[in-house]
């Protein structure tokens, strides 16, 4: 046998590829403009260049990194890259990334306290930090789930357990009341997702109209509550959004609690994106109404310069959270859990096996300390204000939102072409700017029409970038439109 036919990778080897791999990263980090932002591979091309059969014997380390290089990284789109500006731009940060490194260096299982009682304090301690940087108030328990999507299943799977006139989570939805949860047009896919999954069902869920900022019309919630309850559905939970995905827009928070509160309707706010934001002072106005809100969910993995993934869920009954989830066979049995007062964290979602993702955060809010974070936060959104100001005083363009934060959603608008042209010339623009490989742009469709979206919240964007990607889609919009 072999040395290599068992056992690990030998420390010495470990440490020799280990020192050359967090070389690779700073250098990669250090200059990731050297790549076009978005792959520019057809579909299929990587998945043909890779081998079809796994290799029989081992391969050496260094045949495998240069691979990395070779096979996959010119597939890789580059979120690290300064000029990513799609969806919502995020970045993993340095001390994020050796955060992550060494979560999975020690690999533990956090299902249980037990398991590894640092992994469970620490996320109570850091979750709890991060409650007070963006300014909830005591009550709220903490919790990392992996995405906002799960976040926000959990916080309507607990909504649907405090309806206390059937037993969903022993008999099943049949019998039961036809359950209505309300979110606006505007909000996230995931809570659609959720109701699918939970069997609340998509015509359970009813999506209230929003306002011309794009934010939930609370008169409109308040109507249609009414509507249902006569109809004979059982309204039991709204969602309200604290940074909508396509314009960042900040729903009513305080009137919904209102009225969440008056119709005895659970409340949980997808703050996924925005919520970051409350860490800076003056932004503290976008999570004010959340502290009457059941449930919360942020994400660091978005704003927070936290490599995914790793969402906050707050949840101000996780009594109720617990009586959702909680069911523990005989082989998780703790003495501990029976006897103290310690969490077993799997009593509070689905996963039972749950990574330690508390780590990176605290590494993350360790090095940049609260101060830190909010002058990242508060310099993106004077970048995400200094473009809209410039797309204003440009006449070939116009603004289609609001920019609360740093999105920015606007068009090109030449004259003399209606609508439709509009759209189709806006979608080229998209598609020659994103081509050129300089940056990232995506889009989103308001009031019918296509917008363009700039999302700054790269943790290495400058006012150059934002700059030089402006006037990437000036000169593009030139070259589409000579005359214009
Ligand atoms: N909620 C909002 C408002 C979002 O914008 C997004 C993603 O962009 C999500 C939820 C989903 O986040 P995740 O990818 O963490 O599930």
């Amino acid at each position: 046998m072999t040395a290599r036919a068992r056992g690990d990778m030998p420390p010495e080897e470990f440490e020799e590829h280990g020192r050359r791999a967090v070389a690779w990263i700073a250098d990669y980090l250090a200059h990731p403009e050297r790549f076009p932002v978005l792959a520019r591979v057809a579909p299929g091309q990587i998945r043909e260049a890779l081998p079809a059969q796994p290799p029989a014997r081992g391969e050496p380390m260094e045949a495998i990194l240069a691979d990395v290089e070779r096979l996959v990284l010119p597939g890789i789109t580059h979120w690290n890259h300064p000029s990513f500006f799609a969806y919502f731009a995020i970045t993993g940060s340095g001390p994020g990334i050796l955060g992550e490194l060494l979560t999975a260096a020690l690999n533990v299982n956090g299902m249980l306290w037990k398991t590894s009682p640092a992994a469970t304090e620490l996320e109570e301690a850091v979750l709890d930090w991060l409650r007070q940087m963006v300014g909830l108030p005591e009550g709220f328990m903490g919790i990392i789930m992996d995405t906002a999507s799960v976040a926000s299943l959990c916080a309507i799977a607990a909504a649907r357990e405090a309806v206390s006139e059937h037993r969903f989570r022993d008999e099943g939805a049949a019998g039961g009341p036809r359950l209505r949860l309300y979110a606006s047009e505007q909000a996230h896919s995931s809570i659609e997702k959720a109701a699918i999954v939970l069997g609340i069902g998509r015509a359970g869920l009813r999506k209230i109209p929003v306002d011309d900022a794009f934010r939930m019309d609370p008169q409109a919630l308040r109507r249609a509550i009414a509507e249902d309850r006569r109809a004979g559905w059982r309204p039991f939970c709204v969602v309200a959004t604290v940074g909508t995905t396509s314009t960042t827009s900040v729903d009513p928070l305080p009137a919904i609690a209102a009225i969440c509160e008056a119709e005895g309707l659970w409340l949980h706010v997808d703050a996924a994106y925005a919520g970051i934001a409350a860490i800076a002072p003056e932004f503290r106005w976008a999570l004010a109404g959340a502290e009457a809100a059941d449930s919360v969910v942020i994400n660091p993995h978005k704003w927070l310069f936290t490599p995914l993934d790793c969402s906050a869920f707050y949840c101000r009954r996780p009594d109720v959270l617990r009586a959702a989830f909680s069911l523990v066979p005989e082989y998780l049995r703790t003495a501990e859990a029976e006897r103290t007062a310690v969490r077993d964290l799997m009593d509070y979602g689905v996963q039972l096996g749950r990574r330690f993702r508390a780590l990176k955060l605290w590494m993350v809010i360790r090095y940049f300390g609260w101060e830190g974070l909010a002058a990242r936060i508060r310099e993106h959104v004077r970048l995400g204000q200094a473009l809209a100001a410039w797309i204003d005083d440009d006449p070939l363009f116009e603004r289609l939102a609001p920019t609360p934060f740093s999105t920015v959603c606007f068009r090109a608008r030449p004259p003399g072409l209606d609508e439709e042209a509009l759209d189709r010339l806006n979608a080229s623009l998209l598609d020659a700017v994103n081509a050129s490989g300089e940056a990232y742009l995506s889009h989103t469709r308001l009031q019918g029409r296509y917008a363009l979206r700039v999302a700054i919240g790269n943790i290495r964007t400058e006012e150059r970038h934002v700059h030089a990607v402006w006037e990437l889609i000036r000169a593009t919009l030139r070259r589409l439109q000579p005359a214009a």
